[in-house]
């Protein structure tokens, strides 16, 4: 099998993967998106992935996908959709809005702010999802969201500052992401997920606004994320297999 033809058969097992796991939660496959991350992939890849039916990719770093962006999209004769899934240093946020249409990892008021400018400065409306620290992991970015439940000033900080991030006037927040620590078991995964389904109930409420994107699972934990809700999944190492 070549390179693309083991991509095709790949994206065949994911697709069958995520109609399973929405079976088994009574969900809509529509309404889980696959995204193809094509970190540390060259643009051929991209290709094959695309010519297996995936539309949307994601990238995490930004220096990356300034070059490999444009020559992909070159390379598919219908546009697709750019997720930047990374955490974005500020003097990077100005690449942002000519390169993805939309973003999953806004880690701060800062970046926010400074999204919003750039995006409004091309006329863009960008969608945005708020990235939370669920486990509280110390290495990973993302608002401090571990025990949100049982804490109110945890709670009451990030009703704030999405509320600030809300009030941007070139972003559009649809959603919250999370990365869940890596463990041995899927199923381990699973109380992340649920925390991160339950909070954006919560803050739907609070902020009176609606929040209809999760993005959760990755390669080991995607069928879990489904279970409990994921409608944008970000699968790497399943696709396009281990990257050097
Ligand atoms: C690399 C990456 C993924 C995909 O990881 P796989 O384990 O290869 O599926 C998903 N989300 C983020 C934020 C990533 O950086």
């Amino acid at each position: 099998m070549t390179t693309a033809e083991l991509i095709v058969a790949n994206v065949e097992k994911v697709r069958l993967q995520i109609i399973a796991a929405c079976e088994r939660s009574g969900r809509n496959p529509d309404d889980v998106t696959l995204i193809a991350v094509s970190k540390k992939h060259p643009p051929s890849l991209i290709h094959a992935a695309w010519a297996a039916g995936v539309q949307h990719f994601g990238e995490n770093r930004v220096e990356e996908a300034e070059t490999k962006i444009p020559v992909a999209n070159e390379l598919v004769s219908q546009p697709v959709t750019w997720h930047m899934i990374g955490h974005i240093q500020s003097r990077k946020a100005r690449y942002i809005p000519r390169l993805f249409q939309m973003v999953h990892s806004v880690d701060s008021l800062k970046l926010a702010q400074k999204l919003s400018d750039y995006a409004q400065a091309v006329d863009i409306k960008l969608p945005v999802l708020i990235q939370m620290n669920i486990a509280g992991e110390e290495q990973k970015s993302g608002f401090w969201a571990k025990g949100w439940q049982v804490d109110e000033t945890v709670y009451q900080q990030l009703v704030n500052v999405i509320s600030q991030i809300n009030q941007l006037p070139s972003l559009v927040v649809q959603g919250l992401m999370t990365m869940a620590p890596i463990v041995s078991s899927p199923e381990q995964a699973r109380p992340v997920f649920t925390s991160l389904a339950t909070l954006r109930m919560r803050l739907e409420q609070s902020l009176e606004l609606s929040l209809p994107h999760l993005s959760m699972g990755m390669t080991d934990d995607y069928p879990v994320a489904i279970e409990e809700g994921a409608t944008l999944v970000r699968i790497g190492r399943a696709i396009f297999g281990p990257r050097t």
